[in-house]
């Protein structure tokens, strides 16, 4: 079933190699890949690091993206070090200095956001994965519109052939955007003001966005597992403090936050962190299963 899902989603996005691509792209998390399909669409043929099942912070430099990434024309990544454990290493075999950071060929998305997290100082004590601030912007999907304008901005210039086809599509985009994200939060209204226990400290801007807060983390430090001790410490918090329910993603283990879930009588649910766990096909879909499910949630599960 998740292998017929990826591949009916690998078709959506275009991850298959159009015969005539004028531009390989190297995504390295699907909603880059979904983006592209946007405002690039059949200029642009794109391979995908990571999935909804995979943690974005640990992928395996296999093969298949080794020669991906040695014939990319562009590279997009969240950056902010979300990809510090093996991008560089990818990179490093063989990829051309042309889509190396600082060149036009690299989009290092994190510089088109406003950055939340960002530390005074980097300790080691407080974990070590986010440095430059919280790399998981895309749960707020007004970050992708904002990357958008970039994107449309890098494919011009390294391909001005069809320059005035990426803006006209990024126009088009920019318009569907911008009522879709109006809609969601008109959706979403009622969940100002909801506190909720996240496994990884991974979805603060999309608590900015909506208004929710995070009382809690499975995770003791960003990349720590959760232990015994801090999971009872989460249970006293749910009761002090009205937590409504608690969200892992796909590629987080699911036994620590059904057991505190069990134990806290409170809902869970699975939130995936970006395109392409269920039966969602592009952003849209995307946004809308992420606004449905916290609904949900709120409104006690199930
Ligand atoms: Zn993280």
């Amino acid at each position: 079933m998740k292998l017929l899902k990826y591949l009916s989603l690998a078709l959506a996005l275009g991850t298959c190699t159009p015969a005539f691509a004028d531009i390989n792209a190297f995504a390295c998390e699907p909603h880059w890949t979904a983006l592209l399909a946007e405002v690039g669409g059949g200029h642009v043929s794109v391979t995908t690091a990571s999935g909804a099942f995979n943690d974005p912070h640990f992928i395996q430099a296999r093969p298949s993206l080794i020669s991906a990434v040695r014939k990319a024309d562009l590279v997009v990544c969240n950056g902010a070090d979300l990809e510090v454990g093996w991008l560089p290493v990818l990179m490093q075999q063989g990829a051309r200095a042309s889509v190396q950071p600082g060149q036009p060929g690299f989009l290092d998305a994190s510089q088109s956001v406003q950055m939340l997290q960002v530390p005074a100082s980097v300790d080691r004590a407080q974990g070590d994965i986010h440095p430059y601030g919280n790399p998981h912007f895309q749960t707020d999907p007004r970050n992708i519109g904002l990357v958008a304008a970039e994107l449309t901005k890098r494919l011009a210039q390294l391909d001005p052939s069809n320059a005035a086809d990426y803006q006209k599509r990024y126009a088009d985009f920019k318009a569907r955007w911008d009522a879709a994200v109006t809609k969601w939060q008109q959706q979403a209204a009622p969940l100002k003001g909801m506190k909720l226990i996240a496994y990884h400290d991974g979805w603060v801007y999309m608590q900015n966005w909506l208004g929710i807060e995070a009382v809690g983390f499975l995770e003791p430090k960003p990349g720590i597992p959760p232990s015994p001790g801090h999971l009872s410490e989460l249970l006293g918090k749910i009761k002090s403090e009205g937590v409504k329910g608690i969200i892992y993603t796909p590629y987080e283990d699911e036994q620590a936050p059904e057991w505190l879930s069990e134990r806290g009588s409170i809902p869970v649910a699975q939130i995936p962190d970006t395109v392409g766990a269920d039966d969602d096909k592009d952003l849209f879909q995307f946004y809308g299963l992420m606004v449905d499910r916290l609904l949900k949630l709120q409104g006690g599960g199930k």
